[in-house]
């Protein structure tokens, strides 16, 4: 085996597509494939990476089931299969959130419970999910479970906390449907108050178990600084947040700005980001609920003024709507956060074609080992 492969499971599991390589050397990959990418707008510069680019994930998920000799096992699904790759601690994931994973799994046997079958339809057990507060300390444990009905409930959970008193918050999900997703519709809290709390940039974010949150909060930190930099808000700017998720790059810019409004399509995600605007006594923002490419079109129509323009749209990137509308609003700045060079190479050309000039190009490296390449540009008129 190659030197450099410091996890057994590598070639199975498939989710650490670069750990072949030094981390120097992913460094050096992603830098190349972002200039091959991005280097015709601008010079792109040096990605910055992580001083300890191990276990930076807040977000650990776990499939439960059984192996050949009938024993229970978790861990993740074998990249693009069904197969289950038993995993008791990964390089990139939450310690703690492994260990708990590896409890739960032995209290399963305890307790006679059984792990979800994905053929049958039958068990208990589909998938745990921890989410883990880096900064607030605060855990919250997901049982994502095939029926409601959980036998011995208050024992298994009491079990569980004598375990890891740690935890802060246990829920019940349920999911009862033949889907690939993890979480159900309905989720029953047990234990605590069903979210949880981080701290990032100075302010206070609840997180639940369903809503959208960065994985690698040192590196968003990181990020988001960027961002503001290249933003460089004045005090009556009109801020735009687009793709907003829980509000959090708002929530950060709203200390510069005059307002800021975000957008965003999924409505638990914006009821959590009115939720932290009010947490962290914050007036100057308001969320609205809509695709962002209509909202811009409505905000053009209706010749409404933005000074700043800040996106991070998921993978497939932004869409014609929206980036017409950008030109036709005619912010001074445009930031573009990007989990996708080749989308944010498109939407680039879009931009670069219509008034719009690439001033800087910042690769963050928010998923060592991975492939993944985030991006931060500035764009001004
Ligand atoms: N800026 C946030 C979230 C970025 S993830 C953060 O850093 O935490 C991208 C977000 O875009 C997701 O929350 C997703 O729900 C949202 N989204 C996807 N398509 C959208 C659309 N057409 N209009 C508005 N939001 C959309």
């Amino acid at each position: 085996m190659d030197k450099n492969i410091k996890c057994p499971l590598y070639k199975k599991c498939g989710g650490c597509q670069l750990q072949n390589l030094t981390y120097e050397q992913q460094l050096e990959f992603k830098m190349k494939k972002a200039v091959k990418l991005l280097g015709r707008f601008h010079f792109v510069d040096k990605i910055i990476g992580m001083d300890k680019p191990y276990h930076y994930r807040n977000k650990v998920q776990a499939a439960f089931g059984r192996d050949k000799k009938g024993q229970i096992i978790s861990g993740v699904y074998q990249s693009s299969t069904h197969r289950i790759v038993p995993v008791d601690c990964c390089l990139i994931e939450d310690e703690k959130a492994d260990e708990i994973i590896v409890t739960i799994r032995k209290l399963l046997k305890s307790f006679k419970l059984k792990p979800f079958d994905d053929n049958k339809m039958t068990g208990f057990l589909r998938h745990v999910l921890v989410k883990r507060g880096f900064s607030s300390g605060e855990i919250m444990v997901v049982l994502v479970t095939g029926s409601e009905e959980f036998k011995s409930k208050r024992s298994f959970v009491n079990a569980l906390l004598q375990r890891h008193p740690e935890i802060t918050t246990i829920v019940q999900n349920i999911n009862n449907r033949r889907t690939s997703l993890v979480l159900g519709e309905k989720s029953v809290v047990l234990y605590g108050d069903g979210v949880i709390r981080e701290q990032l940039c100075g302010y206070t974010f609840t997180i639940s178990p369903k809503a959208f949150y960065q994985i690698n909060p040192v590196q968003t930190e990181v990020l988001y600084g960027k961002a503001m930099e290249f933003a460089q808000i004045d005090k009556n700017d009109i801020v735009i947040d687009a793709y907003c998720g829980t509000g959090t790059i708002g929530i950060i810019a709203s200390k510069y700005a005059g307002h800021v409004y975000g957008v965003e399509l999924n409505k638990d995600a914006v009821k959590d980001a009115k939720k932290n605007a009010k947490l962290n006594n914050i007036e100057n923002i308001d969320f609205v609920c809509a695709d962002a490419g209509k909202y811009m079109v409505n905000l053009a129509e209706e010749k409404l003024r933005a000074d700043v323009v800040i996106m991070d749209p998921p993978r497939a990137g932004s869409d014609i709507n929206f980036l017409r509308s950008v030109v036709k609003l005619s912010p001074r700045k445009v930031v573009y956060i990007s989990c996708n060079p080749e989308t944010l190479a498109r939407d680039l050309m879009f931009l670069s074609k219509n008034k719009y000039k690439v001033r800087k190009i910042q690769p963050v490296d928010m998923f060592p080992h991975t492939e993944h390449i985030e991006c931060v540009v500035m764009l001004t008129r």
